[in-house]
């Protein structure tokens, strides 16, 4: 029978001294799908008992199938309905598929989606366990590149064959293939990726249960770069203390509030966590919260 490291007594066990000290997510696992060490990052797929097929790198829950729709659709919808008219849009990381799922429910708004993904043993494995995510590969719009996310975008810098509207950073957290992801220069680079008008949007890897002193280095790097710069948060059971945050910066345009809107029936028929309701909410933070995160 196949075992993984983080595997005990038929638990999966999400333990990490530097990101969630003194406590741990659990899984109950049915069975074990996929375990491998790709080029970049150890992967596990399994199947749970309650949360369906769950991705795992290197120890950290990437998305399960039971709740992964709240942050796709967040980080996704947030970006692309404070925009007006987003054409161009660019994704680092996602390679389960999820946010291009999103992104091309867009329409005929969309001209092209870029995807760059670092290991394409994610992306495999996704087509084959998280079907449902990986649907996104199949849109006519969508182009994947396999790349690093960060050398990507100093390519882009230098060949200046046009620019997004919105560029979206669905990495993993900091320690392994992403950790290039939170630093100024990868904001700057995203800054000057980006049309006059351009949003971004990251996900934090932080949330105000967690390691808000990140969270607040995080948001500085951000205001250094970027004249706008939001934070706001998605509740989801599978990362650990059910939040995380979802840093957005923008040129111009404010971002807490959607500037399309659809109706509530056409938002139901496409969306099961996102409204124009909650992309608002997902900026407002409880009093404690607020103080952390602003520095009062
Ligand atoms: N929703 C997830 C979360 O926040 O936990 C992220 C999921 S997605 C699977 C993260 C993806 O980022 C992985 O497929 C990983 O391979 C990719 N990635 C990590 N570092 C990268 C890099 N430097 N360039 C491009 N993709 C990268």
């Amino acid at each position: 029978m196949q075992t993984h490291p983080t595997i005990k007594d038929g638990w999966f066990r999400e333990i990490s001294e530097t990101s969630f000290p003194g406590q741990a997510f659990c899984l109950k696992v049915k069975r074990i799908l996929h375990s491998e060490k790709s080029e970049f990052q150890d992967i596990l797929v399994f199947e749970s008992e309650s949360y369906g097929n769950v991705l795992v790198l290197d120890g950290i829950v990437q998305c399960t199938e039971r709740d992964e729709f709240a942050y796709q659709e967040l980080i996704s919808h947030i970006p692309l309905f404070s925009h007006p008219n987003p054409k161009r849009i660019l994704v680092i990381g996602g390679g389960d598929g999820g946010v291009l799922r999103e992104v091309v429910k867009h329409g005929d708004t969309i001209e092209s989606v870029t995807l760059v993904e670092i290991d394409e043993t994610v992306i495999k494995l996704s087509k084959k366990y998280l079907p449902n995510m990986a649907k996104g590969f199949d849109h006519e719009k969508v182009k994947v590149v396999l790349d690093d996310g960060f050398k990507f975008l100093k390519k882009v810098a230098q060949e200046n064959n046009g620019k997004y509207d919105i560029i979206i950073t669905d990495s993993s957290d900091p320690e392994g293939p992403a950790e290039a992801f939170f630093r100024k220069n990868y904001f700057e680079l995203m800054y000057n990726a980006l049309n006059d008008d351009g949003i971004v949007i990251t996900q934090a890897s932080e949330n105000c249960w967690l390691n808000v002193d990140k969270l607040k280095d995080l948001k500085k790097i951000c205001k250094q770069v970027f004249p706008i710069v939001e934070y706001g948060y998605v509740t989801i059971p599978s990362y650990t203390s059910g939040q995380l945050g979802l840093m957005c910066c923008s040129k111009k345009l404010q971002i807490t509030e959607p500037i399309r809107k659809l109706s509530t029936a056409e938002e139901s028929k496409l969306f099961k966590y996102y409204n124009s309701e909650i992309h608002k909410a997902s900026f407002i933070h409880p009093t404690w919260a607020k103080k952390l995160i602003d520095g009062n």
